[in-house]
């Protein structure tokens, strides 16, 4: 069964697409902790971050990287917080969040 998140990259579940290349897709959060919360997931299924392989890798964190650069400019913040937790979705994904203070911080 694919997760959730194959089935938003795939176009099964409707999402709010940011970002997309060939083997990264970024989309905002459903139950958002800031305005512009966004999700970067790897297009290859894989549930833990420490089990993707080294490319895989550095290449979720440049791309993450590239999105984040733009939320920043993109929405009203002092810093966009990044994060990786994946209890909830075993598919990897980091968390971008736009933060206005560290009172929003609530992951
Ligand atoms: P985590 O696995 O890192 O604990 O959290 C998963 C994140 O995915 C949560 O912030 C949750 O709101 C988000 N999420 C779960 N299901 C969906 C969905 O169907 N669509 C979107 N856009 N986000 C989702």
């Amino acid at each position: 069964m694919p997760s959730i998140f194959t089935r938003i990259i795939q176009g099964e579940i409707p999402c709010y697409k940011i970002a997309e290349n060939d083997r990264f897709f970024a989309f905002l959060d459903i139950n958002p902790n800031a305005i512009g919360h966004t999700l970067c997931v790897p297009k290859k299924e894989v549930d833990k971050l420490l089990d993707l392989d080294e490319e895989t890798y550095t290449g979720l964190m440049a791309f993450a990287r590239k999105v984040g650069l733009a939320l920043e400019a993109a929405v009203p913040c002092k810093r966009v917080g990044m994060t990786v937790i994946g209890l909830e979705v075993p598919h990897v994904h980091v968390h971008l969040i736009p933060l206005q203070t560290m009172a929003n911080a609530t992951f």
